[in-house]
């Protein structure tokens, strides 16, 4: 059997880490077994995946030196690679399961659906919901599609008993019939979910082993069973564990920032934080801490996962990164990277249309622009002082403004001011004074260009960490008085 793995992003967002740490395994065990590694894009959601988003996912993973053998921007024998792609195909799938009794056409409306779960509840029983509950006698279906009514096709999945699905770090696992719905599978505006695209993607691209997170095990009983209702062999399955903050919750950009692009702004080393991914949960035999991707690869063995949850710390990556540069870079290297980094043209040329008009000397730039170039600024309490704002005040700006910015998924500085200005109109300031704050955050001075295009620039993990980082400096909320901040953010409108 040739190995063929696979790593399945959805463009909907930031290129995360998770998805190069996932990616990094998935290359890791197809290199061992002299196998491919395939790269498709899942882009069944419309509404939220963007070809901006597809680009910095692709761009990222090949800075990181994450390489494919097939995928939509290299080609290959199983294409196409973007599920948006492959529309057509899915629905004859999902039909093919309707003839033969293995899926229904649900007519349900949402409020149906709620009824009936409630009802559920109010009898006590703890089940999903499930074909016995929604699928209607055939005349009715029938005629209800004659007339045209949307429609969604469901799975049918077993009430009770256990579903014992094998992972490769687990062993077998038994996870209960009675919480799974009958699970949709294709959308009544005929794109299939997440589970049919997949499993139909995953056969028709021959792929052997599926190395995923954690958080899709769950899944995997819908997935096996759909299996076997085609009648195909299900690629072995291995649930990594998932990457998780320094206080062990889920890693999230609330509390790190997880943008690969983040850590590129930073200035780490690609080499570094693929070494630091590879530290996530793996070791190499000798423990040794730094390694390179070959090193990695040669010495692979899944086995050795282990599965208590690997914590991504900045710190830790730092130093990390620290050793690369002190003993993997001649002088020359290192200047050639940090022209590489930031002294490019297309970063400089961002930033050169908003200090030209500023300066009357090429040395006024390094005093006005620094911020490009840093990490977290070195504010303290009295940076913040202002005429008309208290360190309250301040506080209070920045609680809000870090809330709005955690929310914001495209990042553009119209969108970001008209948000801004919004929010700080509804907390009763004027415009420039609630900006403050926020200059002070993300620059480090309010005497620089304007701090929505800083921000555009900066990008939202490095604009976010700014933001927490001065909050931190000066002292957050308390306990009690977040939650009533939070409170009053959730009632506030903006258009
Ligand atoms: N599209 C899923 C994701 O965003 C893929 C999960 C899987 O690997 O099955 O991670």
């Amino acid at each position: 059997m040739t190995v063929r793995t696979r790593i399945a992003p959805s463009p909907t967002g930031d290129p995360h880490v998770g998805t190069a740490y996932i990616a990094l395994f998935n290359l890791a065990f197809a290199r061992q077994h002299g196998g491919q590694f395939i790269l498709r894009i899942e882009d069944t959601d419309q509404t939220r995946s963007t070809p901006e988003s597809e680009k910095a996912i692709l761009d990222s993973l090949r800075w990181l030196g994450l390489e494919w053998d097939e995928g939509p921007d290299v080609g290959g024998d199983h294409g196409p690679y973007r599920q948006s792609e492959r529309k057509g195909m899915y629905k004859d799938f999902a039909m093919r399961l309707v003839e033969e009794g293995k899926a229904f056409l649900c007519f349900r409306t949402a409020h149906e659906l709620n009824e009936l779960r409630e009802a559920n509840k109010a009898a006590g029983r703890q089940r999903a919901l499930k074909q016995e509950d929604l699928e209607l006698p055939a005349e009715e279906a029938e005629r209800r599609m004659a007339a045209g009514e949307p429609y969604v096709v469901r799975m049918k999945v077993p009430t009770e008993g256990v579903c014992e699905v094998d992972d490769m770090l687990r062993g077998t696992m038994e996870l209960d019939w009675a919480q799974v719905d009958a699970q949709i599978l294709l959308k009544s505006d005929g794109m299939p979910t997440y589970h049919l695209a997949n499993v139909v993607d995953d056969h028709l691209m021959k792929i052997s082993h599926v190395i995923r997170g954690e958080e899709w095990i769950n899944s995997a009983p819908k997935h096996k069973l759909l299996y076997e209702y085609f009648g195909w062999d299900m690629p072995k399955l291995c649930h990594m564990p998932l990457l998780r903050n320094p206080d062990k919750t889920k890693l999230s950009k609330r509390k790190n920032p997880t943008s690969i692009l983040y850590y590129q702004r930073m200035g780490y080393m690609a080499e570094a934080l693929l070494n630091y991914l590879g530290r996530m949960g793996w070791s190499m035999p000798d423990e040794r801490e730094k390694f390179s991707r070959e090193e990695m690869f040669a010495a692979f063995d899944i086995q050795r996962v282990s599965l208590g949850g690997p914590v991504f710390d900045q710190e830790k990556l730092s130093w990390l990164n620290g050793l690369w540069i002190r003993e993997d870079l001649t002088p020359e290297q290192f200047a050639a990277r940090v022209q590489q980094w930031a002294l490019n043209p297309e970063y400089l040329m961002q930033i050169i249309p908003l200090i030209q008009p500023r300066v009357e000397k090429f040395s006024d730039i390094a005093p006005l622009a620094g911020f490009f170039l840093s990490g977290m600024m070195p504010v303290t309490e009295a940076s913040f002082e202002h005429k008309k704002l208290s360190i309250d005040d301040v506080r209070r700006i920045l609680q809000f403004a870090s809330w709005y910015l955690d929310e914001q998924r495209h990042w553009d500085r119209d969108q970001l001011f008209n948000g801004l200005k919004g929010l700080g109109e509804a907390l009763g300031f004027k415009i420039r004074d609630f900006l403050f704050p926020l200059f002070v955050a993300i620059s480090g001075t309010a005497q620089t260009v304007s701090v929505v295009d800083a921000m555009e620039i900066l990008g939202p993990d490095m604009s976010r960490a700014r933001v927490r980082f001065a909050l931190d400096t000066i002292g957050g909320p308390s306990k009690k008085q977040t939650k009533s901040w939070e409170k009053e953010y959730r009632a506030i409108e903006l258009g």
